[in-house]
């Protein structure tokens, strides 16, 4: 076992002969990693999708497993000499199906998207595929006709999908139209209860009952609250549906045993989605877990919907999740939301207003209208003073998704830094603060600007000044020295 500071020394010099061979050939993308890391390293990262990953992770990602190709599943490769591959895509898997008590793990789509990609494809496969080609008595996909072929299309083209609308929380893969699942499926949405902002669970069944979908999904971007996933899979099961449950913002608290019980999705979805690199800090990709049942649908996803597998990224994955079995992960996990907790009172006690009064998650979203602000504006007043956060529609937006009226934030990546209670509550300060001191602009023709705005002078450096100081205190990735 290496001991912090050599781990440290390691690190830091593996990072800099990594640099050193990259700025041999393109000495701008070394200069550009460099200034990453010091950018990161002296900024409030509020983003709620964004984390640290550890340097283990981030260096498995460097070596030749990124040159092989590995189409197919573990031992059942359309390529040869496949064997280390088959070693860290079962190593990940496995790791999954331990941390998640899943009965099956799929590790290889690329990101969050692909891996809802690869529910749907499933799901229809599964559902709607497998059904028609037996009672076309064709035992697999090659045996069909091109009239075959026509009706199927149809049958795949007339499913239905009910999510979260985008404004209540829900991401635009839960059937949005611009994206692909809400042109692939006759897509309906559910959102929120105007007072109160939670979900509305009876609203929800009664929408299913009408709409009768055949995919239920749950899971969200934006909503700072808990899901009754157990409520989920009642009303799913009463309808017929397949529930989906897309958790890649709080796979790290589900991981950490934070969420348990009927907040806990895997038990209780048919098939579960998730991103690896938000607060579940691994590399970037995604997971899918399913049932028993749905699992060699779900092994189809290359190549139904997704590119060769990405040897590297599932190797990381790989050390990710081991990290996150460890006893550490579950503190770290529940001081996410601990922070949470701290960052919604923060906000609360100065009177800023929250969507739901408050959060059970890892995320807050403050409502900007009562300062005179779009998201937009608020977002671009709070990164001239170093605090990086990321604008979001609030129900019902009156500024729409593009300008928006709320700003999104999360917890988990200052949490990886060390922030705890006290911090939060000084970022809520300072985030009120510059909110307080800024103005919206005027545009061309004298009306009130929704994206222009001055923030008073001083107010940003003051607060980059307070930041640094809480930002040395909780140095990113301590002892890794690039000079
Ligand atoms: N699903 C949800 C709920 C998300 O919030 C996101 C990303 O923000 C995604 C899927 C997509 O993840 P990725 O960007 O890795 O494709």
């Amino acid at each position: 076992m290496v001991d912090e500071s050599s781990m440290s020394a390691l690190t830091s010099s593996a990072y800099q002969q990594a640099l050193e061979v990259i700025a041999a050939v393109e000495p701008r993308v070394a200069e550009a990693t460099r200034q990453e890391l010091a950018d990161q390293r002296g900024s409030l990262k509020l983003i709620a999708s964004e984390n640290y990953a550890s340097p283990a992770v981030l260096l498995t990602m460097g070596t030749w497993f990124s040159d092989k190709y590995a189409e197919g599943t573990v031992g059942h490769r359309f390529y040869a000499a496949c064997q280390n591959v088959d070693t860290v895509e079962a190593l990940a898997a496995e790791h999954a199906r331990e941390l998640f008590g899943a009965p099956y793990a799929y590790v290889q789509p690329h990101s969050g998207i692909d891996a809802n990609l690869v529910a749907f494809w499933s799901i229809l496969a599964h559902r709607v595929e497998g059904p028609w080609l037996a009672k076309a008595a064709a035992k697999n996909v090659n045996d069909l006709t091109e009239a075959d072929w026509e009706e199927l299309r149809k049958e795949l083209g007339n499913q239905r999908l009910l999510g979260m609308s985008l404004d209540a929380g829900g991401h635009l893969t839960h059937g949005f139209r611009p994206n692909i699942s809400g042109k692939m499926f006759h897509q309906q949405q559910y959102g929120t209860d105007p007072a109160t902002g939670l979900v509305d669970y009876d609203a929800v069944r009664a929408k299913a009952r009408e709409f009768k979908p055949l995919v239920l999904v749950a899971g969200y971007s934006a909503y700072p609250r808990r899901i009754n996933f157990a409520t989920m899979r009642e009303i799913a099961d009463e309808v017929g549906a397949t529930l989906m449950v897309d958790m890649a913002h709080f796979s790290g608290l589900v991981a950490g045993k934070v969420f348990t019980g009927d907040e806990d999705p895997v038990p209780h979805a048919h098939i579960v989605t998730s991103t690896t690199h938000k607060s579940l800090r691994g590399p970037r990709g995604g997971i899918v877990l399913a049932t028993e049942e749905l699992a060699p649908s779900v092994d189809r996803g290359c190549p139904m919907v997704l590119g060769g597998p990405m040897a590297h990224v599932m190797a990381a994955k790989a050390v990710a999740f081991a990290e996150a079995r460890r006893p550490e992960f579950r503190t770290y996990a529940q001081q996410v939301a601990d922070n949470a907790q701290s960052l919604a009172q923060g906000f609360l006690s100065r009177g800023a207003s929250l969507v739901t009064g408050g959060t059970d998650n890892h995320l807050v979203l403050l409502d900007v209208s009562g300062f005179g602000l779009t998201g937009r504006q608020a977002e671009s007043a709070l990164l001239d003073a170093g605090i990086v956060t990321n604008r979001n529609a609030i129900p019902a937006d009156p500024n729409g998704p593009w300008y928006t009226s709320g700003i999104r934030l999360g917890t988990p990546a200052l949490t990886t830094r060390g922030f705890g209670h006290d911090e939060f509550d000084r970022v809520a300060e300072l985030i009120v603060h510059v909110l307080q001191n800024a103005q919206p602009g005027t545009t061309s023709t004298g009306a009130v600007s929704k994206a222009s705005y001055s923030v008073a002078e001083g107010v940003a450096d003051k607060v980059r000044d307070a930041s640094a100081e809480m930002l040395e205190k909780h140095p990113l990735y301590p002892g890794l020295d690039l000079a």
